[in-house]
């Protein structure tokens, strides 16, 4: 099968023919049609020091896909062939206090596919049922094959109640933008949108961001104050991994509010923790999607009427993947799709 792999440590990638997966009892083969890029696979892309230490070539990267199943092991019993599938990237232990609890997002023993395992940017993908989510009927195609950021974007926006609150997004990537659009359709009162890109800032516009903010060029005290907003922000969703954006985001809060920290900064981050004790303020690291009570909210809310359609902006066969990944680290883009079918 083809498969896009890093075959040696250094920059780049290749798409090189490689053999099909094997198939173990419980595991699930797919066959790929679409993949989204993640800033994860520009990383093992460029070969930064984060992928020096994390990866061990050859691997076939690639974790946001959709598929449809093509082969089931033979403990496998509640799919069948032609099956509309996502998987969970995280493929935890099973036997840790957490996993035997049912808390598998909290698995410290988990392997990334496409980062500790061969990944999705093939033509076949392999993976344990437990890790398979079988879409709900009339899924738009292109939003499953984006589940797993899409579940980041669930994950962070849900962890405090937005309900008639007034929510700061602090970095409009594709992760960003479609939290937007989940804390709008979750019944925040304001949702205002901090990001230096212009391209990004005209899409979060259009995902329901009631105003939207170049840090450079505005103080989010000055927007509090022209929406009206007496204390400060009531949740945060910090997803630009900019540690200057974090503390300017905490300076920003209200009283007893939340912050969800998504974005993973380069560096050690130092912050004033008087801030966080006086105002009482809740941090919460977010790693990941629960298992499985964020790909349900998911597939609900887009049920229920979400629109993250314009976080995709664009599409290319998997022969163009330099193009694709040039276009996904450029930052003039949302969410960059590959299509795997002939
Ligand atoms: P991204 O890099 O495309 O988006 C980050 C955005 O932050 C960019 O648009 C950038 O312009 C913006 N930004 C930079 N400086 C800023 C500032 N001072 N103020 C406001 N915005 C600023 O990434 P993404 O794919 O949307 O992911 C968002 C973040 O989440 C990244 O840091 C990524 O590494 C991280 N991430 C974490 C997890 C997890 O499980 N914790 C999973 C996926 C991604
Ligand atoms: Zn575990």
């Amino acid at each position: 099968m083809r498969a896009l792999v890093k075959t040696r440590p250094g920059p780049g990638l290749e798409l090189v023919d490689v053999p099909s997966p094997s198939l173990g009892i419980d595991d699930v083969r797919i066959r790929v049609h679409r993949t989204g890029i993640c800033g994860t696979d520009l990383h093992i892309r460029s070969w930064d020091p984060w992928a020096a230490r994390t990866i061990t070539p050859p691997l076939i990267v690639g974790h946001e896909f959709v598929g449809e199943v093509a082969e089931i092991g033979s403990n496998v019993h509640d799919l069948a062939i032609g099956d509309l599938v996502s998987g969970e990237g995280h493929v935890v232990c099973g036997r840790c206090r957490h996993c035997r609890a049912g808390r598998w997002h909290l698995c410290a023993h988990s392997i990334g596919l496409g980062v500790g395992r061969d990944g999705a940017f093939a033509e076949e993908v392999v993976l344990p049922v437990a890790n398979v989510w079988h879409h709900w009927p009339r899924i738009d195609p292109e939003i499953a094959a984006i589940f797993d950021p899409f579940g980041n974007a669930v994950h962070t926006a849900l962890a405090f109640p937005v309900l008639g609150e007034d929510v700061l997004v602090v970095g409009a990537g594709p992760i960003g933008l479609m939290a937007t659009a989940v804390a709008r359709h979750a019944g925040a009162r304001y949702v205002v949108v901090s990001e230096p890109n212009a391209f990004r800032r005209e899409i979060a516009a259009r995902m329901g961001a009631t105003v939207v903010v170049d840090p450079r060029e505005r103080r989010l005290e000055d927007v509090q104050r022209e929406l009206g907003m007496v204390e400060g922000f009531d949740v945060v969703l910090e997803m630009s991994g900019n540690p200057a954006a974090l503390r300017d985001a905490l300076a920003n809060m209200a009283h007893g509010g939340g912050m969800a920290i998504l974005g993973i900064p380069s560096e050690e981050v130092t912050l004033d923790l008087n801030q966080v004790i006086f105002k009482m303020l809740t941090l919460r690291g977010i790693y990941g999607r629960e298992m499985f009570e964020t790909w349900y909210k998911m597939s609900v809310m887009l049920q229920s009427g979400l629109d993250i359609g314009p976080a995709i902006t664009h599409r290319f066969s998997y022969r163009d993947h330099e193009a694709a990944f040039d276009a996904a680290s450029s930052g003039d883009s949302g969410k960059v799709i590959m299509d795997w079918r002939e």
